[in-house]
């Protein structure tokens, strides 16, 4: 993101992001920097219908359509994209570090939205990837859970993770921070802290972070 045309005040980045064509713009130069690759099939033969904001592979056995969010990370969130964007250039361009809290007041989205936004942030810009996990061909991702800090029995019961873990055991013997990772066969890997092991929470978890169709690999 050093292009000189970028906003360099958070004002000019919400006008910047309210026009939908420069969201579209920036998350492909983002996303694809080596020219626009169908999600499905990787396929670089591809047709864009303006008017529609979507993408339409040629490859004979693809013909699949997609949009810059297809497969990313931002796909399937309630946040809209601009908003996403948004938080993306707080985050680049805030040298002292952004807040979850800041973000949350700026672009008026809950504190929970906020956290998981930053969160989700940090990762790819570490990554450099705004893919889900699972990749074109939706290989086998494994998940697995650990579990940091103190025993759960010596929480209050009102802080105590519900549910039970990936493998289908309760949680009640486990600890305070649940990280969830995600490995994939090629080496990526994606960690997250959840608050509780509920069977929503995993649901949510995976939709986000992994690509339809891939194996599940859990102990
Ligand atoms: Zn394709």
């Amino acid at each position: 993101m050093d292009n000189a045309n970028l906003p360099k005040t958070l004002l000019a980045a919400t006008r910047y992001f309210a026009d939908p064509d420069a969201c579209v713009d920036f998350v492909a130069a983002m996303r694809w920097p080596d020219g626009i690759t169908c999600p499905h099939c990787a396929g670089k033969r591809v047709s864009y219908l303006s008017s529609r904001r979507i993408w339409k592979c040629m490859a004979k056995t693809c013909h699949k359509q997609f949009s810059v969010k297809t497969f990313s990370v931002f796909e399937d969130s309630p946040v809209p994209l601009d908003k996403w964007l948004v938080a993306v250039w707080m985050v680049v361009n805030c040298k002292n570090g952004i807040s979850s809290y800041e973000i949350s007041r700026d672009l008026k989205v809950t504190q929970k939205s906020a956290w998981f936004m930053l969160h989700r942030i940090r990762l790819a810009l570490r990554d450099g990837t705004w893919e889900k996990l699972g990749g074109t061909e939706g290989g086998p991702v494994e998940m697995d859970e650990t579990y940091v800090g103190g025993k759960v029995k010596n929480m209050h019961k009102s802080k105590k993770p519900k549910g039970t873990g990936i493998s289908g055991k309760p949680v009640s013997a486990m600890a305070k921070t649940i990280v969830v990772g995600m490995l994939e066969r090629n080496g990526r890997v994606r960690a997250e802290v959840v608050r509780e092991r509920t069977k929503e929470v995993l649901h949510e978890l995976v939709e986000r972070n992994i690509q339809p169709g891939s194996t599940l690999l859990t102990d």
